[in-house]
């Protein structure tokens, strides 16, 4: 089995302190968690951005010090910027690619959540592609529902997308992908034969998905952006769900991947 790579997502569009006092929000808080997921064993951040109200911004001033308190705390760690569209103006959502983060999420479609719809037009998701492509971020392509991965392809045919890909798919968002063994088999079966992936779960599906990639050579995606909580009663935080997932990689006889092995695999370039 290749090196677990784990991925933490600090702070997400929706959560609040008030839903856990634990969700980094500014940017000092943001490079500190990240700190700590680091020496906890993550390999990448994703990370958001919020404005002075706790709302979520796509201001490249905020993105530049998040970025720059992150390299000046742990150079090594490799950064994932959200270009996703909860609370953000459309045309907005690539302001901060210019920064170069080595990746960028990139959602390959539109599709409902629970109470809103989550609307990716195409020429967002090509506007995107393109800045990605001209700053050199690698995209991790989110896959949401089924949709998404035969889009991705596509993009993939009309050279806006450079293969191998990387693929995060999303289980147990209301409204997409439900948590379930047959949903996932079904991704598995039709992704690429040569790409990355990893897994992410909302809510309660978190671990029990994150697991079912530990077990199949894939890699995964945690944090309070798609979890706030550790055990029913308990609020989570970034590190203490990194360092979970490192123990049980550990004992499953996984090792995990520093970020210098994690750039290996994607094929990044620093
Ligand atoms: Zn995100």
């Amino acid at each position: 089995m290749q090196n677990l790579i784990i991925t933490c997502a600090l702070t997400g569009g929706v959560p609040t302190k008030e839903m856990n006092p634990y969700v980094p929000i500014t940017p000092k808080e943001i490079a500190e968690s990240a700190y700590a997921c680091y020496n906890a064993g993550a390999s990448v951040v994703h990370i958001h951005a919020r404005d002075r109200r706790g709302k979520p911004t796509s201001s490249p001033k905020v993105f530049e010090n998040i970025v720059a308190r992150i390299k000046a705390k742990c150079p090594e760690l490799i950064i994932n910027i959200s270009t996703g569209g909860r609370g953000r103006k459309q045309e907005e959502r690539g302001s901060a690619l210019y920064l170069r983060p080595e990746l960028a999420s990139l959602t390959t479609g539109s599709v409902n959540f629970s109470n809103s719809a989550y609307v990716n037009p195409p020429h967002i998701i090509d506007m995107l592609a393109k800045q990605m492509l001209e700053y050199n971020i690698k995209p991790e392509i989110e896959i949401f529902d089924a949709s998404m991965l035969p889009n991705a392809l596509e993009l993939v045919k009309r050279g806006l997308v450079k293969e191998p890909l990387y693929l995060n798919f999303i289980f147990g968002m209301k409204g997409a992908t439900p948590a379930e063994m047959k949903y996932f088999q079904r991704y598995m079966q039709d992704k690429p034969v040569n790409c990355q992936w990893a897994v992410s779960g909302i809510g309660k599906s978190q671990l029990e998905m994150n697991l079912l990639a530990i077990y199949n050579n894939g890699h995964v995606r945690t944090g309070l952006e798609d979890n706030i909580w550790y055990d029913k009663d308990v609020h989570a935080f970034n590190d203490l769900l990194v360092d979970r997932l490192v123990r049980i990689s550990r004992e499953y006889g996984r090792e995990v991947a520093s970020p210098g092995e994690a750039r290996e695999m994607l094929g990044l370039k620093k």
